[in-house]
């Protein structure tokens, strides 16, 4: 069992199915953020950074974050937002191969990180492509001219899982560099960056590990590479030796050279204190309950509203931790449910989204959210001026 909801502070009567956007507040990270504010930017001012040990914290947390994804200690870093973790292995990522001009990517991934690939290729200006492909079609797209495979495991709209064992191995034997994104990985389901093989890998804090809005992201540089890749982003903070104030960039050695500036040390204290409910979870105990939820929800809905139509795969090995479902007045419909308590989100054009986190639902909340629908659906609640006009995060 790895429900614990004591360990999260959400609002009684809420039905919280959207952690895979934003996971909710951790009552220790409350705490640990107060404690902070207090006892060491407040008591300790600039000196936090050694008596607090601020500047060793995007290291220390990422090892903490490695070993949900199957990272060995001293792979992964925390630092910035995910666009720009992304943005700095795609540039590592071509450098490793300077003969070819193809970066791959599929029509699922979200769009961020096909947008930073675009702006990275017009600012080198060396005649890149970025190939988006259907992501059924990505196997097939991969040959020998493509440089880089960027894709994202967990498919945000769908929830449609990619084999990542299998197109890193189809990548590294077209000769090309493999990026994983996991951004609805981490903390949904389990990984193994290690075994995998791949080269790089990122993601962020905010949503299955539940560090809060604004929680920084994480770059995984494989072991053997670290020592070797070009940080792109050469900020100060990536340099062998910051406080020695050079004229000129010398990269620190191993995955600190993916460090740009100066650390969001309160969002890495939040982010800290979120990782302890993980001490004691088990990833694939998380995956079979994560499972059990979905398919009561899929179940439940579908026998009470045929009306909307499943749009993430059937079968659960093809899932990440997140249920969709297709209705052209999602919006609105979506907006009805979480006046009644229950939190999801709507993607465009129109996808209702639920995700599913067995750390504070239980089947219980599952048949309650479907009761909700149900009754949202059949009394045409969603038809209301109020649920229709849309506001600027759906
Ligand atoms: C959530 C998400 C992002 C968000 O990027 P930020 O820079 O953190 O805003 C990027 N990529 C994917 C695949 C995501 O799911």
């Amino acid at each position: 069992m790895v429900l614990n909801k004591e360990f999260f502070d959400l609002p009684t009567g809420m039905i919280y199915l959207d952690g895979n956007s934003l996971g909710p507040l951790p009552r220790q990270a409350k705490a640990r953020v107060a404690e902070m504010m207090q006892d060491e930017w407040g008591a300790q001012l600039i000196k936090g950074w050694n008596v607090a040990g601020w500047m060793a914290q995007p290291s220390r947390v990422g090892d903490r974050v490695g070993r949900l994804i199957g990272a060995p200690e001293g792979t992964v870093v925390m630092g910035d937002t995910l666009s720009v973790k992304v943005y700095q292995a795609v540039a590592a990522a071509l450098n490793m191969v300077p003969e070819r001009r193809v970066i791959l990517s599929d029509s699922g991934n979200f769009p961020t990180d096909l947008y930073m690939v675009q702006g990275l290729i017009q600012s080198l200006d060396r005649g890149y492509e970025l190939r988006v492909v259907a992501p059924e079609d990505v196997a097939d797209a991969i040959d020998d001219t493509i440089a880089v495979v960027m894709l994202t495991q967990v498919d945000y709209r769908t929830g449609r899982l990619h084999d990542m064992a299998q197109l890193t191995e189809c990548t590294h034997a077209a000769g090309a560099i493999m990026i994983w994104d996991l951004a609805h990985s981490a903390g949904a389901l389990p990984v193994d960056l290690e075994s995998c093989g791949c080269e790089f890998a990122v993601g962020c804090t905010y949503k299955y590990l539940n560090g809060g809005p604004g929680a920084p992201a994480f770059i995984y540089v494989r072991k053997d590479l670290a020592d070797g890749v070009e940080p792109v982003l050469a900020g100060w903070l990536g340099h062998d030796a910051p406080f020695d104030f050079d004229l000129d960039y010398r990269p620190a050695s191993g995955i600190e050279r993916m460090r740009v500036g100066t650390p969001p040390v309160l969002q890495l204290s939040a982010l800290e204190a979120a990782l302890d409910v993980w001490d004691a979870v088990d990833m694939s105990e998380l995956r079979a309950e994560s499972i059990a939820l979905q398919e009561i929800f899929i179940k439940e809905v579908e026998a009470r509203v045929p009306e909307l139509a499943l749009a993430s795969p059937r079968d659960a090995a093809q899932r990440g931790s997140q249920v969709s479902f297709a209705f052209e007045n999602g919006y609105a419909a979506m907006q009805a449910l979480i006046s009644r308590g229950v939190i999801g989100d709507f993607r465009a054009p129109d996808i209702m989204r639920f995700g599913f986190t067995p750390l504070y639902i239980d089947a219980d909340d599952v048949r309650a959210a479907a009761d909700h629908i149900e009754t949202v659906m059949r009394d045409r609640l969603w038809d209301d001026p109020a649920f229709l006009a849309r506001q600027r995060v759906t």
